[in-house]
C-alpha cells in the first residue's frame, strides 16, 4: 500500500513526513481517536457527506468536538482527493485528543484532525470476491454497548476488532464472525454481515454494534429492488437454514461469505444481484 503522498493537517496540507503525532497525545495512550474509512470511484468519495456527518458524531460520542463542520470536511477531503488525482482508492480522516494532559478525564486536550488518501484499488484478491471467504467463531465477544458507545467508530473499540483477527487468521480462517454479549450473531471486525434465503435478506439488527453506510445502502437497495429484509436476533444454530451470506463495508464492498466454521454455502443469484447494484450506485456517486 502506498501512503498519501499529501495530508491535510489542522487545516493545511503538509508532506507525509511532518505529519507528525505527538508521542503523549491522550489519543495514543487511551484510544480518545475517531475514524473513517471511505472509499474512492472515479474520483469521487462515496458517500462522503454520511462518512464526515460520522466522524463529528462519533467524536461527540466520546465527548469531543471536531472543530470543523461536516462541509470543511467534505470540502477538505474532496480538494485532497482531487490534488492527489486518485480515481480510485481510499481516504483515512482521524481525529485524536493532544497531549496537553495524560489525565484520563481530558483536560482542554485539542482535537487534532488529520486527513490521508491513497490510491488503493482493493482490498481482496479477484479470487476471493468470486469464490467467497471463510468466516470462523472467535472467543472475543462484541463489546456491550453499554461498555462502549459501539455506535462510534472510535480507535479504542477497535482492539477488539484486532484481536478478533488475529485470532481466526491464526487458525486458517479469512475473518471473524462476531458474537454479542448474549450469544447472537453481530458482525465481522470490519464489516456487517446479511444472510440470504430465498428472495429475503437477514440481518442482523444493528443496536449492538456499528450500522455501517455499507449496510444501510444495502438496505436501500434491497427497497429499490422490493426485497424484504428482516433485522432481527440471529442464533448461530440457524445458520443452517440460510442459502447464503454476504460481509458488507466500504473496503470490503459486498463481499460473499463460502464458509462459516463448518457451515458452507453457494453465492446465490440475489447476492449477485446485490453486488451488482452496489457496484452501479458506487460507480454512479453518491454525494
Ligand atoms: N462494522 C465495523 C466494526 C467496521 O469497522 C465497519 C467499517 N467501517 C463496518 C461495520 C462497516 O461500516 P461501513 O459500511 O460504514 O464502512
Amino acid at each position: 500500500m502506498e501512503f498519501s503522498k499529501a495530508i491535510w493537517l489542522n487545516g493545511v496540507l503538509v508532506h507525509p513526513d511532518a505529519a507528525m503525532a505527538n508521542i503523549f497525545s491522550h489519543g495514543l495512550h487511551y484510544g480518545t481517536t475517531v475514524f473513517e474509512g471511505e472509499r474512492i470511484y472515479q474520483g469521487k468519495v462515496f458517500r462522503l457527506t454520511d462518512h464526515s456527518a460520522r466522524l463529528l458524531k462519533s467524536a461527540e460520542l466520546l465527548g469531543f468536538e471536531i472543530p470543523y463542520s461536516v462541509k470543511e470536511i467534505n470540502q477538505a477531503t474532496q480538494d485532497l482527493v482531487t490534488k492527489l488525482q486518485i480515481k480510485q482508492g481510499y481516504v483515512r480522516p482521524v481525529a485524536w485528543l493532544g497531549e496537553e494532559s495524560l489525565a484520563l478525564m481530558p483536560d482542554a486536550n485539542k482535537v487534532n484532525v488529520a486527513i490521508a488518501a491513497w490510491d488503493w484499488p482493493d482490498l481482496f484478491d479477484q479470487e476471493k470476491r468470486q469464490l467467497g471467504v471463510r468466516l470462523g467463531f472467535t472467543k472475543w465477544i462484541k463489546h456491550h454497548p453499554e461498555a462502549v458507545p459501539v455506535a462510534a467508530k472510535a480507535g479504542g473499540n477497535y482492539l477488539n476488532s484486532c484481536l478478533a483477527l488475529s485470532d481466526v487468521r491464526a487458525r486458517g480462517f479469512d475473518e471473524a464472525l462476531m458474537l454479542d454479549y448474549e450469544g447472537y450473531i453481530a458482525e465481522a471486525t470490519g464489516a456487517n454481515i446479511f444472510f440470504v434465503k430465498g428472495e429475503r435478506l437477514i440481518t442482523p439488527q444493528a443496536d449492538r454494534f456499528l450500522n455501517g453506510i455499507t449496510r444501510q445502502t444495502v438496505c436501500h437497495i434491497a427497497e429499490t429492488l422490493g426485497l424484504v429484509i428482516e433485522e432481527k436476533r440471529i442464533n448461530v444454530s440457524e445458520l443452517e437454514q440460510f442459502d447464503g451470506a454476504f460481509l458488507c463495508g466500504t473496503a470490503y464492498e459486498i463481499l460473499p461469505v463460502r464458509h462459516i466454521d463448518q457451515y458452507q454455502y453457494e453465492i446465490p443469484q440475489l447476492t449477485q444481484l446485490i453486488i451488482n447494484n452496489y457496484q452501479a450506485l458506487c460507480n454512479q456517486g453518491w454525494d
